[in-house]
């Protein structure tokens, strides 16, 4: 799971924010010495100074002064009911050494004042800074990553001729695009480095590539207001994702915004003609790129979609090595790979060569022949988690319908668990003696 941040930010360290100093400074002063005057440059300025010659006052007192003036209050939360003073007076008395911010923290914990109401978290603080995400078609993911080994040596090379400490260890690939993974954090001018030599690669088609970018997070939205029925002339058609990704790519608001996936289409309910968009951007821990885009309308054909935050739900991860929901393929911990399509242990695009079903077999009746070489498999395939007639990251299966209902895969692979379990115990019991 991501860590958030706390909804209650500490205070900041002492003298660390000059904004913060005049309104921290008359109550943690207690002890510490006076700083020595220094030349004020600004009115400012003489006013943070001038507060550290005030005469010295009861603590309380300025707890409850300092709360009505406090500038960073809305209207809305200076409406509510003041801070009660024999409370206040209470908890100074159990915890001297609490300064002001923290006593009215604790008291508005102790006093319910603090139930924050359910916000929005729609920001993950995301991978490592050392993976440059490339997005790209998918026809260009396969063929870059078949030289990846060559790819990753080129860069190395462009790097080193401009004396960088940046270094590629691996290029990894996933439905959106490549990531490059370097040793420390890259800067702009090793981005470009690494962008110039995947647009203008052999490989690469590079009108179907994006610009490379640092991620750090991923942030949620939704978009509504678009029909999902988007066209007059044909109700049956739905909206795609790939609509959605065309009529992004049209309107500037998106014009420095990166899809960490593809958009998501649902109806909003079962019987409604309109859709719900879901779409993961590329963020900084901030949300900044979310905050941007949070309430922009824009226009999609006659309608006006706007866009709104969403609960982060990055989903149940698939591992794309052993095909178990549950775990992302970085971290699996079997040491071989399974096959996608039979759950063999093989990679799948070795399927042809090492899967059963594609060997062939002259003990059954009738004899299977062997799949030719570059034919695909043409037999049944076997989901490794539903025992479903369909790949295991194929959009039938149950797992998949359920990626974002956590709970629901849970209690799935408990149930599959206590299932094997029982046919064990019972196979075990039939034995004769
Ligand atoms: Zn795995
Ligand atoms: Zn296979
Ligand atoms: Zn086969
Ligand atoms: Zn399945």
């Amino acid at each position: 799971m991501s860590k958030f941040t706390p909804r209650i930010p500490a205070p900041a360290p002492h003298g660390n924010n000059k904004k913060e100093t005049p309104k921290s400074t008359p109550v943690t002063i207690n002890k510490a010495p006076p700083l020595p005057p220094l030349p004020a440059k600004s009115k400012k300025e003489i006013n943070t100074i001038s507060k550290y010659f005030h005469p010295k006052k009861n603590s309380v007192e300025i707890t409850n002064h300092s709360s009505k003036l406090n500038p960073g209050k809305s209207y809305a939360q200076a409406s509510k009911p003041s801070i009660n003073t024999s409370e206040v007076l209470k908890i100074k008395e159990t915890f001297p050494s609490l300064n002001t911010q923290k006593i009215e923290q604790v008291n508005n914990i102790v006093n319910g004042l603090n139930k924050a109401k359910p916000r929005i978290k729609m920001t993950t603080k995301g991978p490592s800074r050392k993976h440059i995400i490339i997005s790209m078609s998918n026809d260009n993911i396969v063929s870059f990553m078949k030289n990846s080994s060559t790819h990753v040596a080129n860069i190395n090379r462009s790097l080193c001729n401009v004396k960088t400490d940046v270094l590629v260890d691996y290029i990894r690939s996933d439905n959106a695009g490549i990531s490059v993974v370097v040793n420390k954090i890259a800067q702009q001018s090793d981005i470009s480095i690494i962008d110039n030599y995947i647009k203008n690669s052999n490989d690469i088609n590079s009108l179907q590539v994006e610009d490379a970018c640092l991620p750090m997070s991923k942030s949620y939205l939704k978009i509504i207001g678009i029909p999902y029925h988007p066209y007059s002339d044909n109700r049956q058609a739905k909206l795609s994702s790939d609509d959605i990704q065309n009529i992004l790519k049209q309107n500037h608001i998106f014009d420095n915004i990166s899809l960490a996936s593809k958009p998501r289409v649902i109806k909003v309910s079962p019987k409604s003609d309109m859709a719900l968009v879901w779409i993961d951007i590329w963020d900084v821990q901030s949300g900044k790129n979310a905050k941007m885009l949070i309430n922009r309308c824009f226009n999609v054909g006659n309608f006006i979609a706007t866009i709104r935050g969403a609960n982060m739900n990055p989903g149940v991860p698939l591992c794309k090595n052993c095909w178990k929901w549950g775990h992302a393929t970085m971290s699996c911990r079997i040491q071989g790979a399974r096959c996608v399509k039979c759950n063999g242990p093989h990679k799948s695009e070795h399927h042809r060569e090492f899967g059963w079903c594609c060997k062939a077999n002259n003990k059954i009746n009738p004899p299977r022949l062997e799949t030719k070489r570059g034919k695909p498999c043409p037999h049944t395939f076997k989901c490794s988690n539903c025992k479903g007639d369909h790949q295991a990251d194929s959009v039938q299966c149950p797992f998949w319908r359920h990626r974002f209902n956590r709970e629901w895969h849970v209690k799935k692979y408990t149930e599959i668990h206590e299932n094997r379990l029982k046919s064990l115990c019972s196979s075990v019991n039939t034995i004769p003696n």
